[in-house]
């Protein structure tokens, strides 16, 4: 990445060296179609449930025909949610979710209404926490589904999954979350959880962009989305993209590895760089810093100043970081999570995230720490007079 310094590693993360080299063979000559019957295609299938047991191993106590391989995080979320709903209609057409949700689940559950389900989007605290209380009161007789996410995108914030499990359980409705940003950072047992559905996608992991999997409790059915050749055990039909799917395993493997320390490290760095902004510059404040949340999301409120033109100065001086969340095309949209959190619009505004990652080091916090003052000095005094 040369002296580009990049912390917006929950966009997404450069693809590890080691995760190309095991995607290599399968764009060269082990490239046969895993549901063709000649060897190149049986070579194919006995590598994609390599992979498929590798990533449920990970999962927790999954087994491998539990693993649905997807296009994306966002079509494994459109899946578990559309795909359920669909399948369990008859039982009931309510649906629970929260609004600080990623747009994958937010715009399914809109669309979801426009079908003729109803949704419940429960609300966050100030510091972005959910009110378990609130969630046992919407379960109503005809809820079907409960979708939470583990680690939100914008402020890292960790929905307590064993709890949330213990309450859809005892409710006997489905629950599915949206994992994408916290699988491979925080340990996640999909049945200790009680956990029946969960989104993971390999490019936030250090994996190729545009692969995904679903996990799908045995049990749970499931009405896919894409009609064709009944791959993955009719739930997903396309030919799989194998190479990506290597690369997601491998790249899942290699977070497994490193997890205990990794944590630690990073959130030593967000610490250090968090401690440094508020000694240095006046008027910011941490969002979500009291509710449990990932080790290397900080999400931060500079007072008087446009996120945009700040994250604009920023890349000027070779820093990459996002304004809300860069997985919103354009990313110009107030973020729905801060507003739900109770920020002023100005506030909103006036709020970036700055995610860290598997190759920043103490240096490149040093670095935005020695600039930052400045370019936030100069946005300040440049705002129109009104802020
Ligand atoms: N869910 C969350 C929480 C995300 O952060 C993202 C990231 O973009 C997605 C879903 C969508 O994943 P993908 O980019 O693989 O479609």
């Amino acid at each position: 990445m040369g002296s580009r310094i990049y912390l917006d590693y929950s966009a997404t993360t450069p693809v590890d060296p080691q995760v190309r080299e095991a995607m290599r063979p399968y764009f060269e000559g082990a490239f046969g179609n895993p549901s063709a019957a000649h060897a190149l295609g049986r070579e194919a299938k006995a590598t994609l449930e390599q992979a498929r047991e590798t990533v449920a191993g990970l999962l927790g106590t999954a087994d491998k025909d539990e693993v649905v391989f997807a296009s994306s995080g966002t079509e494994a979320d459109n899946l578990a949610l559309a795909g359920t709903a669909f399948a369990y209609q008859e039982r009931g057409r309510h649906i629970i979710t929260s609004a600080v949700e990623h747009a994958a689940v937010l715009e399914t559950c809109t669309a979801l209404e426009r079908g003729g389900f109803s949704v419940t989007y429960l609300p966050v605290n100030g510091h972005g926490v959910l009110d378990l209380e609130q969630l046992r009161r919407a379960i109503r007789p005809d809820t079907i589904l409960v979708s939470l996410m583990h680690a939100n995108n914008e402020v890292g914030v960790l929905f307590p999954l064993a709890d949330i499990g213990a309450i859809t359980k005892e409710r006997g409705v489905l629950f599915h979350t949206d994992a994408v940003q916290s699988f491979g950072k925080v340990p996640l047992d999909v049945r200790h959880c009680k956990i029946d559905l969960l989104s993971l996608s390999a490019h936030k992991i250090y994996g190729p962009k545009g692969v995904a999997a679903l996990y799908v409790r045995r049990g749970v059915r499931l009405q896919s989305l894409l009609r064709g050749g009944g791959q993955e055990r009719g739930r997903r039909a396309g030919t799989e993209n194998v190479p990506a799917i290597v690369g997601l395993a491998e790249a899942a493997r290699l977070m497994f590895l490193e997890m205990p320390g990794e944590g630690e490290r990073m959130g030593k760095l967000r610490d250090r760089f968090e401690a440094g902004v508020l000694a240095r510059i006046e008027g910011v404040r941490v969002n979500a810093q009291k509710g449990p949340r990932l080790s290397h999301t900080s999400n931060l409120t500079f007072e008087g100043v446009e996120a945009q033109t700040l994250v604009v100065a920023l890349d000027l001086e070779g820093i990459a970081v996002s304004a809300g969340s860069a997985c919103h095309v354009g990313s110009l949209q107030p973020s729905h999570v801060l507003r739900a959190m109770g920020l002023s619009p100005e506030h909103v505004e006036g709020s970036l995230r700055f995610s860290l990652g598997r190759f920043t080091r103490e240096e490149d916090i040093d670095s935005v720490l020695a600039i930052l003052p400045h370019l936030v000095a100069r946005v300040r005094e440049n705002a129109p007079a009104a802020r």
